[in-house]
Formats: C-alpha cells, structure tokens, sequence
C-alpha cells in the first residue's frame, strides 16, 4: 500500500528538504520543530555540486543562485607566509565537470528557500515551538493529530527522536572547537583572496576564509585544539572566546591575525560527531542527517549528506518499489564512511607538522590539479536517486 503521512523532527537542512522530498511523491509530510521561529545559527555553508544537484530537482536552486557566490577556485594555503600551497578550479569547471555549481552563501539562504518551497507545498505542514523528548508513534501523533506510516529523526547532533531507536549513534565531543563569525569586506587583507574559499593550514588548526554575498563580507571558520568543555553544552560567545580564538593562533600571519582580531563576537562551537549505531528501528522510525551521522566539517560535507539522506530516503520508500529502512541504512552508511574518511585525510593533512607537512607540501606542489580533482568525482559527482 503506498505511504500516505510522513511525520518529520526537526525543521534543520535534513528536515525541510526531507519534507519537499516526501511530497515530490505526494505523500503528506509534518514537521515538527523545537523553535518558535526559524532563525539560523551560525554563518556561511559551501554547497559541494553533489547537493546543489538535489536542490536543483526539488526546484530551490533558482533562488539561492541568485544570492549566492560561486567560487573561482578552492585554495589551501600556508597560515604563516599565506602562499597558495594548491589551487582547485571551481565556477564552470564544477559546472561542466560535476553537472551542478559549487556555491558558498549564508545558512539563512538555504534555509529560507526551502523553508518557503515547505509552506508553498500544500502536502507539507509545520508545527513550530514543539520539542519531541522521545519520537514514539503516540507522541507524534499526540502532536500532529493523527497517524504516520513513517518518523523521520532530523534533529541534530543532540538528537532526542534517537531515543525510539535502539543502539542508536551518540554524540561524542571530536577535540576540536570552531569559532564562526564574519567580517565586512573592508576588513579583509589585500592579501586573502576575495573570489576563491581559502583553508590556511597551521600546526593544530586552520582558517577557512570565502565571500557571503548576502552580508557584504566574508565567512571566517577557525578550527584547532580544544578541551571537552561538557556534554552540557550549547553554543556560546563571549569575550574569553575571542582571547582564547586569538591565543590558539598565535605566530601565525599577522594578516591573519588582524582578520581575528577584526571578530565581533565570534561563536565558539566545540565539534561533536555521532558514533557508530543504528539509525532505524527496523519498523517506523530513521534518522537522517546531523542526528545519524553528525560528522566534523573538514571536508564541508554534513549539510550536503544531510540533503542526500533526505532526497534517497524518499525515492526509497515513497518510490515505486518501497524498499527497507535497513536497505537505506546500508546504502547510505558506505557512503558517509566514505564521505567521513575523506573529512579524516583533511584533518591529517591541514594541521600537519614536521616532515608531514614537508611531504603535505611536496604532494600539492607537484601533483597536478586534474589529479585533485579526479578525487572529488564520487563525492561531487553522485547523482542521488530521489
Ligand atoms: C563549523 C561548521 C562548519 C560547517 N560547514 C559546512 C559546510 O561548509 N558544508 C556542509 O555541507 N556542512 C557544513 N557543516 C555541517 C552542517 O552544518 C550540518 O551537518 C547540518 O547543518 C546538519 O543539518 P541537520 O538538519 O541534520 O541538523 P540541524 O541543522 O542541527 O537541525 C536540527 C533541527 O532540529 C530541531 N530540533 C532539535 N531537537 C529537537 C527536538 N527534540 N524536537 C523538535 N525539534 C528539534 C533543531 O531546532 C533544528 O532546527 C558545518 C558544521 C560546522 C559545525
């Protein structure tokens, strides 16, 4: 019997676009949020060609393009002289080479666009300033006034919906913290590129610096070392989060350094990942996204496996053949680890030292860029099926 009602935790990135997935096959969809209202957190997002695609078919794409930058190229550089070490072409050559743009943009961009293709969508219905503490059938239909066939857990790192589903993945703190914040483009060096997504590499961390249109500047994640500041915690910035920011990248560029310093208020994010676990219940109940597979953001790419969890969930059980919540585990699961690998190679490789970074540097200097690019073509170029 075709599914009918889809009930969604979460109104997140994996969330909403579950939800446009959900009723492309017409299947009523219920979203349930914690959030009075939909403000985002945080700053920028690169949107690799492998999402992009996906945002295409569900007919949002149009409207983050025409707010968004599409970088010339992605640069790593050196964090102390910020010499280019490796430059990736990107714009028409993501285009041509991956089918579908590479883009960096405001979360809010993103969020709003699928937020409002959600309230266009006569099959999809919101429920703001709700908390779920555990997903069971009954409370979610205590919620939403009546049944759902399927509970889709896309409530984050901090997932509470992982409680319906045994061994579920838990969040566990990664060593390593984030600060987020941005800049007007008057306060970005002559020296940092202003058309490409940058990643200075140091010994223990490395800053991310690319454009926002939407703000008129430029995105800044600095990423190193960190104690376990406690299960307990919630995003936070204050003062002592910018003394620590600017004394955990000491001696590197004082260009840089003048760009921290330029931080107002920047948002301290210590970095959790979710482990290993199930991610269904073997009968009406899967996570997707942040709340299966939380993973670190060295290779950008929790956003982008959160829209592909959402759009392959859909195809696989709304589809003409429903399939198994435990076949969309498997094939997801081969990809994340791969997806969660590549995050790993980065960590090791940006915040090298010694005659790792010696040999790091040896690689990019010689190894030609097609070479590079090649190695993006199963991440970039997967084309869910939805
Ligand atoms: C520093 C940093 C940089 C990053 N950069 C990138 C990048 O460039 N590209 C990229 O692809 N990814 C990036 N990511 C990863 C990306 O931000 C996440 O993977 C993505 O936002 C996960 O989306 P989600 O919808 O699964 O979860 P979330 O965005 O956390 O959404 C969860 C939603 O569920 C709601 N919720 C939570 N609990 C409940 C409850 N109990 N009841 C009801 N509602 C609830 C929340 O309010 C929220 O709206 C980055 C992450 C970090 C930390």
């Amino acid at each position: 019997m075709p599914m009918k009602s889809v009930a969604i935790v979460g109104a997140g990135i994996a969330g909403l676009t579950a939800a446009l997935s959900f009723a492309r096959h017409g299947i009523d969809c219920e979203i349930i949020e914690q959030a009075g209202e939909l403000t985002e957190v945080g700053a920028g997002l690169q949107l690799s060609p492998n999402a992009a695609r996906i945002l295409a078919e569900l007919g949002v794409l149009p409207e983050i393009e025409a707010r968004w930058t599409e970088p010339v190229s992605v640069d790593l550089a050196s964090g102390k002289s910020l010499a280019t070490l490796l430059s990736l072409p990107m714009g028409a050559v993501a285009r041509r080479r991956w089918g579908a743009p590479y883009g960096v943009l405001h979360r809010a961009t993103l969020q709003n666009a699928l937020l409002q293709a959600v309230q266009r969508n006569p099959l999809c219905r919101l429920h703001l300033g709700k908390r779920i503490e555990n997903a069971t059938a009954d409370i979610i239909a205590a919620t939403t006034f009546r049944d759902h066939e399927l509970i889709v857990g896309a409530d984050g790192v901090w997932s509470a919906a992982r409680f319906a589903v045994p061994s579920a993945p838990t969040a566990t703190f990664s060593g390593n913290i984030a600060w987020r914040f941005t800049v007007s483009e008057n306060d970005v060096p002559p020296a940092i590129n202003k058309s490409a997504v940058t990643a200075y590499l140091g010994s223990g961390g490395h800053i991310v610096a690319y454009p926002l249109k939407e703000v008129g500047g430029f995105n800044i994640v600095a990423i190193a070392l960190g104690a376990d500041p406690g299960a307990t915690w919630r995003a936070e910035s204050s003062g002592r989060q910018k003394a620590m920011l600017l004394e955990q990248f000491r001696g590197w560029s004082p260009e840089l350094l003048r760009l921290l310093e330029k931080a107002d208020d920047p948002t301290f994010w210590p970095l959790y990942q979710a482990g290993p676990g199930r991610w269904h219940n073997g009968r009406d109940t899967v996570l997707i996204g942040d709340a299966a597979h939380a993973m670190m953001p060295f290779a950008a790419q929790g956003a982008a496996m959160a829209i592909e969890d959402a759009f392959e969930l859909a195809g696989m059980l709304a589809g003409e053949t429903r399939q198994t919540l435990a076949a969309f585990e498997a094939l997801r699961l081969s990809r994340i680890e791969k997806a969660r690998k590549r995050a790993s190679l980065n960590r090791f490789a940006y915040h090298a030292t010694g005659p790792v970074r010696i040999a790091r540097d040896l690689v990019f200097a010689t190894r030609p860029a097609e070479a590079f690019l090649k190695d993006f073509d199963w991440l970039y170029g997967y084309r869910a099926r939805g």
